[in-house]
């Protein structure tokens, strides 16, 4: 067994009770390495095809990576994988904090959970002991509530967490998985497949797993660490450490490319009062005190970056508690800007409340966007929303619906179904303010800037999401920095800006295996990466081979993220999933208004003719998008192959 991993996988049949324990060998772990990857090698193998997302057929499957737990920045990510509720195809999501080291301490690589409990139930896992315990006092209780009983049952201080709130239970369709009371394996609505399974909580420790934890090359991981920290003042990712994603409010409005409005404008009028420094002057935890490293900053197991920021509100309507974190940039612009909001404390406390009943920040802000839209535009009256006016700006209506869908009540039922389904559900045309890709709501980065986003966000598996590749404007001139970690994985093309050309494509795709290849080492998107994080990306592949002992190639460790891409898409592919799901919607084809980016929409032929190219570089069939025989045989994927033919 290689070091860093504990080469044992715990197997959870939550309908009758099992739990067994599987050793994979070696080969298995270089070829998938963990997270994403891993999670689909299951998923693919176990799950009958067309089963009901919320349905004991599915499974859910969460996992830890090559590095999670060794002494350097951004290793401590754990891969949430399931068919998702929401889109109904394949779901995936990360999340970072505390928890997943304690998870690779408590001695396990992968928890593959599959069934459906009869009764609500947690799993608790300490220093490789593991049982089902019942979860019948916890059940119906929000996130913070739920650690101080888990912490007083068990006696342990040092626990890690990760569980569903009530929204999760109530199987919305975003529903996320917290840990830490404010982590989140956010998107695609993991928390509900975990709350159809009965499932509240996992729970682990691991005080014997930390001591004996070894990696094969501690002097070179730890000189790498060390390098990290030395250049960290100077590196791009340095900004984070004081605003944390924040900051994007301000650089995204400079440029057109802060969603305004529900994607109708690139700029928000009020997005000074929702930015960073704002942010950072006002709410964040010791805004009054002087001392940097005092004001609210936080961050996940042995890292550096200390990206998040933590907030508290003690007066007023909005009172925030700072156990439940504070707002990301995506979650300031989805229920910030998209919204018209320009309240920064209701949306601090919309971020606590999703992260009390555990919802994805983005699903539920863009949704509520959409319905805001459908409402102006008179498509919904206040016959359909229990009277609520809809209008955008509307701060106090906003809290309310996130309130009224974490709890089930009156319009929020329709609304915890996300936007899509909502809009099938409404009709009247309502479905012309979708912003949905794969039936996920967009993040808050725009493709009409970065048109390369455009054919990502159309064919992820996973819906519309921003952190599957590297954006366009690294590859558009900008620092030489950028290009030379560029040319390292062979892009020395600087392309044009807003260019749609096959180099932007191949940009878009060498870059997206990257970005899986992080999701399966599980590894952080903003310490390594191939331009302005902390790391490169032969910094990347030597932290795998450092804790491993592999000799593994930049073009090895490449290949794991395009075997996880082609599981993803072969997972749809059973499902019915081709070509024609692959689109974008329709306001994207229509120009924006205002500010730097006014009249800038994405060109539909353009956007056709690089999905071509796509799938061409793909070796997918460019007429149906799927995966050849060819592609899946030259990534040792046979046997996924066959499953597609049976
Ligand atoms: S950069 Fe931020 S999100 Fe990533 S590991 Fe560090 S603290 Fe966590």
């Amino acid at each position: 067994m290689p070091y860093g991993y504990n080469g044992k996988i715990l197997h959870i049949n939550l309908t009758t009770g099992a739990l067994t324990v599987e050793q994979p060998p070696e080969s298995f772990y270089r070829q998938y390495m963990g997270g994403s990857a891993l999670n689909m090698h299951y998923l693919l193998q176990d799950m009958p095809p067309h089963a009901d997302p919320l349905g004991p057929d599915n499974i859910l499957a969460l996992s830890v990576g090559v590095a999670t737990g060794a002494a350097i920045s951004g290793q401590s990510r754990m891969t949430a994988t399931a068919k998702s509720p929401l889109t109904g195809v394949i779901g995936d999501a990360q999340s970072g904090g505390f928890f997943p080291a304690e998870m690779k301490f408590a001695g396990f690589d992968a928890f593959i959970i599959k069934g459906r409990s009869p009764r609500p139930v947690y799993l608790w896992v300490n220093d490789g002991r593991y049982e089902l315990r019942d979860a019948s006092r916890l059940w119906g209780k929000i996130t913070g509530e739920v650690e101080d009983l888990l912490k007083e049952e068990l006696g342990f201080n040092d626990i890690e967490v990760a569980q569903i709130g009530p929204a999760g239970e109530r199987e919305v369709r975003f529903a996320a998985i917290i840990n830490m009371s404010n982590r989140a394996n956010g998107r695609t609505g993991m928390g509900a497949v975990m709350g159809s399974k009965n499932l509240k909580a996992v729970v682990v420790r691991g005080k014997e797993g930390k001591k004996n934890f070894a990696v094969a090359d501690k002097e070179s991981l730890l000189n790498l660490a060390r390098h990290g920290a030395k250049i960290f003042p100077d590196s791009f990712a340095f900004s984070m450490g004081k605003y944390g994603t924040a900051e994007t409010v301000g650089a995204q409005q400079a440029v057109g490319g802060l969603p305004g409005l529900n994607f109708n404008s690139g700029v928000f009028e009020g997005w000074e009062a929702i930015d960073g420094p704002t942010m950072y002057d006002t709410i964040l935890r010791g805004a009054t005190d002087d001392r940097q490293d005092r004001r609210g900053r936080d961050t996940c197991y042995a890292c550096t970056i200390r990206c998040k920021r933590v907030v508290e509100i003690t007066t007023g309507p909005y009172r925030v508690d700072p156990r439940y974190g504070g707002p990301e940039y995506e979650t300031i612009s989805t229920f910030g800007s998209y919204c018209g909001i320009d309240n920064l404390p209701a949306i601090a406390y919309a971020n606590q409340l999703c992260n009390q009943y555990g919802m994805d920040t983005i699903s539920c802000g863009a949704t509520i966007a959409w319905a805001m839209e459908a409402f102006e535009a008179g498509k919904l009256t206040p016959a359909d929303t229990g009277g609520l006016e809809l209008t955008f700006g509307n701060a106090e209506v906003m809290v309310k619906l996130v309130k009224m869908i974490a709890a089930g009540e009156g319009f929020g039922k329709i609304l915890a179904m996300g936007s899509h389904a909502a809009a099938e559900t409404i009709g009247r045309g309502t479905d012309a303010y979708l912003i949905t890709s794969h039936r996920q709501e967009a993040p808050a980065h725009m493709p009409q800037l970065k048109p390369s986003l455009s054919v990502i966000y159309a064919t992820n598996p996973f819906g519309a999401d921003h952190q599957s590749s590297e954006h366009d404007p690294v590859y558009e001139g900008g620092f030489k920095y950028y290009q030379d970690r560029l040319a390292s994985i062979g892009l020395t093309e600087k392309q044009p800006k807003r260019s749609l050309g096959p180099e932007k494509i191949r940009f878009a795709r060498i870059t997206q295996h990257l970005y899986s290849l992080l999701d399966s080492a599980n590894l952080c998107q903003f310490v390594y990466g191939p331009a302005w994080q902390l790391y490169d990306v032969a910094q990347t592949r030597d932290t795998i081979n450092f804790v491993t002992g592999w000799d593994a190639t930049i073009k090895e460790s490449l290949q794991v993220g395009e075997r996880r891409l082609n599981m993803l898409r072969a997972f749809n592919a059973r499902e019915g999933v081709d070509r024609s799901q692959d689109t974008l919607p329709e306001k994207f084809f229509k120009p924006l208004r205002g500010g730097r980016s006014e009249g800038l929409k994405i060109d539909k032929a353009e956007f056709e003719a690089a999905l071509d190219d796509y799938y061409r570089q793909s070796d997918w069939d460019v007429e149906t998008g799927i995966p050849t025989r060819r592609k899946l045989d030259e990534l040792g994927l046979g046997w996924v192959a066959e499953l597609l033919e049976a």
